[in-house]
């Protein structure tokens, strides 16, 4: 099984929050309402929220990555 991470592209990015929205467990917001990414690797049902996550930025900013496991 893979895990993942996500990315953010901090140029695209406006600081729009629907990312904090739609994947809390991972995304926090600054001060400024720009995203915070906590990068611990995740899979299963955070991945689908990572996912969706991706798909609703308007900026595209977002990338979700697979990573290898730490053993
Ligand atoms: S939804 Fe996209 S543009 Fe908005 S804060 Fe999150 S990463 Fe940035």
């Amino acid at each position: 099984m893979s895990s993942y991470k996500l990315r953010i592209d901090m140029i695209a990015c406006e600081g729009h929050g629907i990312c904090a929205e739609t994947f809390p467990e991972r995304i926090s917001l600054d001060d400024w309402g720009y995203p915070i990414i906590d990068p611990k690797p995740f899979d299963g049902v955070r991945r689908d929220h990572a996912k969706r996550a991706v798909e609703m930025c308007p900026e595209l900013a977002l990338r979700l990555e697979r990573v290898a496991r730490q053993r």
